[in-house]
């Protein structure tokens, strides 16, 4: 199972967070939960293809969460699809879709199975399927709000082929027997037993999706034992009257539901925009659960990596980061960054080259302007040449700030925007 968050927002976007919705692949099969807003572009950008999505679950009706739904089904639609597609959600759904499609006059040329949920109820399964199932519960929000868990079903033990042929077991149907957990009756009348040959039965891998939400039982009985707990964590601790007011978790709400439900790893996620950087929320519900990872956008989750690693290439992210990798050493320094794209916008030769000079002291021109300064202020204490000498090292020291004061410039045409670096020392892993 590979998980790829397409959006760790919560409201509204940002300039590096998406809105709500993650893509779980299993076997070339994707299940979307939730369909913010550019979900479907993130999942070209993650490597993802649309065509494999089988089904789509929505939590609630909040824009934030179902924005992107209307789009995706349309790309779907011109991409011919004829696969069924099922979508999942409360109730109102298929009015919803229904409604959005016959006002813009169009016939869906691929069949949507509809599952809703209705108010009031404690659980559904909403999916099953041979080899997984897919259980709904309502959680706590300031709406009707859905929480799912992705279940495999437990796998069949390994079969000890070399005792299997001692015991005489030859045909292929005789193994598949004793895989489903039958007994085989060989012809001179002995039986072999399935508990002889076949091992104990793996337990399958699980997910759960909790979001919108304030800490609530549902929210346990969802995640209880599982590999990977997706859970929001829109607020920091200090903010917690305010998670209570909006119906949502803070870090250490996320933290408390996966100590209680016993899941592997907690991975937190619908990050208000207040913050800008995301590890405050992290280290706070590190503090009550250490496995906790921040869901980074495109960044895959592995829950087997030995098999899973390198089906899904991310297009974009990728890119990225060897870009932040191979700039200056996979630092996380805006100002770093500014710096040095700051160079490449000036553009005038002269005095990109004047820095890097500077820097190695190799160089003639700047050398011989140096020089000349100082000859032409010769006259005047060494202590201006000292100034300048210790700002120069500023330079070097890539002091963004410093260096437009010290070189005079000062106009608004230097403004950088700001870089951003996917990277940090907290998500330096990709599996656990
Ligand atoms: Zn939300």
């Amino acid at each position: 199972m590979i998980i790829v968050p397409l959006g760790v927002g919560s409201a509204t976007p940002t300039a590096t967070r998406h809105l709500s919705s993650v893509a779980v692949w299993r076997e070339g099969s994707v299940y979307l939960f939730d369909c913010g807003e550019n979900a479907q572009m993130r999942m070209l950008q993650g490597g993802l293809k649309r065509s494999q999505i089988d089904c789509i679950f929505i939590s609630h009706f909040d824009t934030d969460h179902y924005s992107g739904l209307i789009g995706l089904l349309s790309t779907l639609q011109l991409q011919r699809r004829d696969r069924k597609l099922t979508l999942v959600g409360p109730e109102g759904l298929k009015e919803f879709v229904e409604w959005n499609f016959e006002f813009a006059n169009i016939d869906l040329n691929y069949p949507i199975e509809y599952v809703e949920v209705e108010e009031g109820i404690e659980e559904k399964r909403v999916v099953d399927e041979d080899e997984f199932y897919v259980e709904a519960r309502p959680l706590n929000h300031t709406k009707f709000c859905l929480g799912y868990r992705f279940q495999e079903k437990d796998k069949p033990g390994k079969v000890d082929a070399e005792k299997a042929q001692e015991m005489g077991i030859s045909e292929d149907w005789q193994y598949k027997e004793l895989k489903a957990g039958n007994d085989v009756e060989l012809d001179d009348g002995t039986v072999v037993k399935s508990m002889d040959i076949v091992g104990h039965p793996r337990p399958g891998d699980s997910f759960a999706y909790i979001t919108d939400t304030k800490y609530c039982p549902n929210s346990v009985k969802l995640g209880m034992n599982t590999n990977v707990l997706f859970h929001e964590a829109t607020f920091s601790d200090s903010l917690s009257e305010k998670a209570e007011e909006t119906g949502h978790s803070t870090a250490k709400d996320a933290a408390r539901v996966a100590n209680e439900a016993k899941t592997k790893l907690l991975v937190i996620t619908h990050f208000s925009a207040r913050y800008t950087n995301e590890y405050v929320l992290l280290r706070e519900a590190r503090d009550d659960f250490f496995p906790t990872w921040v869901a980074t956008e495109l960044r895959p989750i592995f829950t087997d990596p030995a098999h899973e690693k390198g089906i899904i290439q991310p297009k974009v992210y990728l890119k990225e980061i060897n870009q932040n990798k191979g700039g200056n050493g996979g630092g996380n320094d805006n100002n770093n960054n500014g710096g040095s794209s700051g160079k490449k916008k000036r553009g005038s030769k002269g005095k990109k080259k004047r820095f890097r000079k500077r820097k190695n002291y190799s160089g003639d021109k700047s050398r011989k302007k140096y020089k000349k300064s100082r000859s032409s202020s010769s006259g005047s204490s060494s202590n201006d040449s000292r100034k300048r000498r210790k700002r120069s090292k500023k330079d070097d020291n890539n002091d963004y700030n410093n260096k437009n004061k010290s070189s005079g410039g000062s106009s608004d045409d230097q403004r950088q925007p700001k870089q951003i670096t996917p990277r940090t020392p907290f998500d330096d892993f990709d599996r656990f």
